[in-house]
C-alpha cells in the first residue's frame, strides 16, 4: 500500500518535500467495513489549506498523517451490507494511497455504465456540486443579467460559466493565458479574457458595459480588484474562494483598499455569502445531482478534464494547480480499474 503522508508545513508554495512516500501491508477489514482500492485521486485547491496551520474551516492534516482527498475506488473486499465487492464508490476518507478502508461514511456508490466514473470527481461531484449551489443560490442568476467568474477553465469556474449561460446571463468568464481563453471562446460564453493581459482591467470593463451583477469569487487578488468599481446596485458576490492567495500567508505590498473596498460594497448594497459546499448545502445533493446529470447527459454543459498518471506527480501537480498549469479538473489516475 504506497502511501503520501505530510512531511512538513510549506512555507509559499508546496513541494516535494511536503510529503513523504511510504508503504504500509494492506489493511485487514472487520465486520461493516470494506476495503478500498484506489483508481483515480482528485487534485483541489483546498489541500493547500489542509497543510497548513492557519485557522480555517477544517482541521489540518497531521504531520505523519495520510494527505485527504477524494477518490474514486474500487471494493476489493466486503463486510458492509449495502456494498460488494467490485462496486465502483466515490470516496473522501482513503486519501493519497492505494488502499483504504471504510466503514460506509462519506461515500457514495457510482454507476460505471452513466459514464466515466472520474467525473464523480468533478462536474457530478463536489466541484460542480459547489458552482451549482453557489450560482443557483447565492448567485440568483436572472436572464440577461452580467455574470463574472475566473479560474473558468477549472471544474467550479466552467460549471459556473456553463450554467450561467442556460440562466440566460451574459457571460464574462476568465482565465490565465491564450490557450485558456480560446477554451472559454469554444464553451460558447459571451467575452473570454485573459487575466495576464496587461491592460486585464480595462478589457473587463470594456467587456461589462453594463456594470456586474454577479461574481462568482473564485480567485480574489488582481481579478477582484478589478471587478470592484464594475459593481452594479444589489450585485450578489458568491465567495467561493480566493486560490491566487492560498500560496501567501502575509499582507501583499502595496496600498491598503481595505477601507474602499468595503465602503464600494456597502454604497452598492452588495450581498457577498460564504459557503462551504457540503457543511452548506449537503442536504441539497440529490437536488443538484438530478439537475447536473441531465445536462450533462444532453450535452447542455460540458466538461474539461486532465488526467495525469501515478501517484509519484502528486506533489507537483498540486503546486501546478495553484499556479494555474492544470488545464481543466485535475485527476490522477493512480491504479488500474
Ligand atoms: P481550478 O482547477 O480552477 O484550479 C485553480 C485555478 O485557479 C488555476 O488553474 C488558475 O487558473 C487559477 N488561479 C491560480 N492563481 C490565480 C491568480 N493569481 N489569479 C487568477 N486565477 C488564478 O480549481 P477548482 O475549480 O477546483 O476551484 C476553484 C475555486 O473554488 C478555488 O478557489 C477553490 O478553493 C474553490 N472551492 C470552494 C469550495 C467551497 O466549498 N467553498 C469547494 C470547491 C472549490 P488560470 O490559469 O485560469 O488562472
Amino acid at each position: 500500500n504506497r502511501q503520501l503522508t505530510l512531511a512538513s508545513r510549506p512555507e509559499g508554495a508546496p513541494g516535494k518535500d511536503n510529503f513523504h512516500a511510504q508503504t504500509s501491508p494492506v489493511p485487514e477489514i472487520e465486520d461493516g467495513q470494506m476495503l478500498l482500492r484506489t483508481v483515480y485521486l482528485s487534485l483541489d485547491p483546498y489541500m493547500r489549506g489542509r497543510m497548513s496551520n492557519a485557522e480555517s474551516y477544517a482541521e489540518p492534516v497531521a504531520i505523519g498523517e495520510v494527505m485527504v482527498g477524494g477518490t474514486v475506488n474500487r471494493v476489493m473486499a466486503s463486510r458492509h451490507p449495502d456494498y460488494k465487492e467490485g462496486d465502483w464508490v466515490v470516496s473522501y476518507t482513503v486519501g493519497w494511497q492505494d488502499y483504504g478502508v471504510s466503514d460506509g461514511s462519506m461515500l457514495f456508490k457510482l454507476d460505471p455504465d452513466y459514464g466515466p466514473v472520474s467525473h464523480a470527481l468533478g462536474v457530478l461531484g463536489m466541484p460542480g456540486f459547489t458552482a451549482y449551489m453557489g450560482l443557483m443560490d447565492i448567485g440568483q442568476p436572472k436572464a440577461g443579467e452580467t455574470l463574472v467568474v475566473a479560474a473558468a477553465t477549472g471544474p467550479v469556474g466552467a460549471t459556473v460559466a456553463q450554467i450561467g449561460k442556460i440562466m440566460g446571463c451574459r457571460v464574462v468568464a476568465i482565465a490565465g493565458g491564450e490557450q485558456k481563453r480560446q477554451h472559454l471562446e469554444s464553451m460558447g460564453v459571451d467575452v473570454a479574457l485573459d487575466h495576464k493581459s496587461t491592460d486585464f482591467a480595462r478589457q473587463l470593463a470594456d467587456a461589462c458595459p453594463s456594470g456586474i451583477d454577479i461574481y462568482f469569487e473564485n480567485v480574489g487578488g488582481k481579478v477582484f480588484k478589478a471587478v470592484l468599481p464594475l459593481l452594479n446596485l444589489c450585485a450578489r458576490i458568491p465567495l467561493c474562494g480566493t486560490v491566487s492567495g492560498y500560496n501567501t500567508s502575509e499582507l501583499p505590498e502595496g496600498p491598503d483598499h481595505l477601507d474602499m473596498a468595503w465602503s464600494t460594497l456597502q454604497t452598492r448594497r452588495v450581498r457577498v455569502q460564504s459557503f462551504i459546499i457540503f457543511d452548506d448545502y449537503g442536504h441539497c445533493y440529490g437536488e443538484f445531482s438530478e439537475h447536473m446529470s441531465k445536462w450533462v447527459a444532453d450535452g447542455a454543459i460540458q466538461y474539461r478534464e486532465q488526467i495525469i498518471e501515478g501517484l509519484e506527480q502528486v506533489p507537483d501537480a498540486l503546486r501546478g494547480l495553484l499556479e494555474g498549469e492544470n488545464f481543466g479538473k485535475l485527476v490522477v489516475r493512480v491504479g488500474p480499474d
